[in-house]
């Protein structure tokens, strides 16, 4: 590379994310970096945290975002809630899924899975004969799971977990932003998310939310935290008490406090409702170029959208067509989805009808190229 700055491709990012970026997000991303511990660097953490618990629908006190990616939330809610030796339930329908019991199991925890096929979701009935057959202290399900585009009722499961005492881990990683996660209301103990995907910011940050349930169940901890970087009592001394824990960045602060300041100006109930117009308005489009959607009607995920692979089309060619010659990223399935299915995310500032016709006008053409 010889040029003097770098210059990146534009791109449409049409993906499961990261997603696009506003023009106000990059211009807060570049103000000047103050220190992990300025009163101005808080002043901006408090409203950040203010924010997070409008989007996240939540009165918790400990809301902050954590310092990485959405694995970091991941696995900041595993090794904190989930002990040595204890009972760890995971509702497996999808990548995340496994994800999250390969980190209960690096906890030492007892692993219980309810699997379903990867596109499918969990009754109340299901969850509550499994969560009453197994009584775990601890059970996890992925709200939007992006590997199959199945949006997953909290409720179904949150009833039956509170009836034996279990506490709820929500991952929240792309529904967050662009649905009512509503945590409260939902009965979720612990939730975590990403800021790349429905909150339209680069990756980097983590958002994280827990109860006061849990925060008491974390005090009667019986084992030693292993980890000392996502240790939740540590980094509450650093955001609460402003005590040093480690160098986190302005930087990435600024840009996702611009990206919900712009979901507070537009109304998260305003922009719920856009994601779910142009989800509806996208799937009419892909139905009418003879797509099928991969998960049942009612359970998908509105920013992220999981057409079947037509009969005899490669979805890899088809994902280079759109990028060389519309610069729209895409992506594939995996696992037992590989190549069975697009991902198709729209949100944040692609959510909208001039995108929806111009991603249908770019993928009718790569189909039939
Ligand atoms: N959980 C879900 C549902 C995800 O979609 C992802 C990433 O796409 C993750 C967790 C992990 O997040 P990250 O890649 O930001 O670490």
């Amino acid at each position: 590379m010889s040029a003097a700055s770098i210059q990146p491709p534009k791109r449409l990012l049409f993906g499961p994310g990261p997603t696009q970026v506003e023009a106000r997000v990059y211009e807060a991303l570049g103000k000047p970096v103050v220190g992990h511990l300025d009163p101005y660097y808080f002043e901006v953490m408090g409203e950040v945290r203010r924010l997070l618990r409008h989007v996240f629908g939540t009165a918790n006190e400990c809301t902050f975002p954590i310092s990485g990616t959405g694995s970091a939330g991941m696995e900041t809610a595993v090794a904190n809630f989930v002990e040595p030796g204890s009972k760890f339930a995971v509702f497996a329908n999808g990548f995340f899924c496994d994800r999250l019991t390969e980190m209960g199991k690096r906890q030492g925890a007892q692993v219980v899975r309810l699997e379903k096929p990867w596109g499918e979701t969990f009754t109340a009935d299901e969850a509550a004969e499994f969560l009453r057959r197994e009584r775990p202290q601890v059970a996890a399900f992925v709200h939007a799971e992006t590997s199959t585009g199945a949006l997953q009722d909290p409720k179904a499961i949150t009833s039956a977990a509170r009836e034996i005492d279990a506490l709820v881990i929500a991952d929240t990683v792309t529904s967050l932003g662009a649905n009512a996660v509503n945590i409260d209301e939902n009965g979720i103990d612990i939730a975590y998310s990403c800021s790349q995907k429905g909150l339209s910011c680069p990756p980097g940050l983590a958002p994280f939310t827990a109860s006061a349930r849990a925060l008491e169940r974390l005090a009667r901890r019986q084992s030693p935290m292993v980890e000392w970087y996502l240790d939740l009592r540590l980094l509450l001394d650093y955001y609460d008490g402003k005590k040093y824990h480690h160098t986190a960045s302005s930087s990435i602060l600024y840009g996702l406090r611009e990206s919900l300041k712009s979901i507070e100006e537009e109304g998260l109930p305003n922009r719920v409702e856009r994601h779910i117009e142009n989800h509806l308005a996208l799937v009419l489009g892909l139905e009418a170029l003879g797509l099928t959607m991969h998960v049942k009607e009612g359970q998908r995920i509105p920013n992220l959208n999981t057409p079947q692979v037509p009969a005899g089309v490669d979805d890899a060619k088809v994902r280079k067509y759109l990028l060389d010659r519309h610069g729209i990223e895409i992506a594939g399935g995996f696992g037992p989805l590989a190549g069975r299915i697009f991902r198709i995310g729209l949100m944040g500032p692609l959510s909208n009808e001039s995108c929806v016709n111009l991603f249908l006008g770019a993928i009718e053409e790569a189909l039939a190229a």
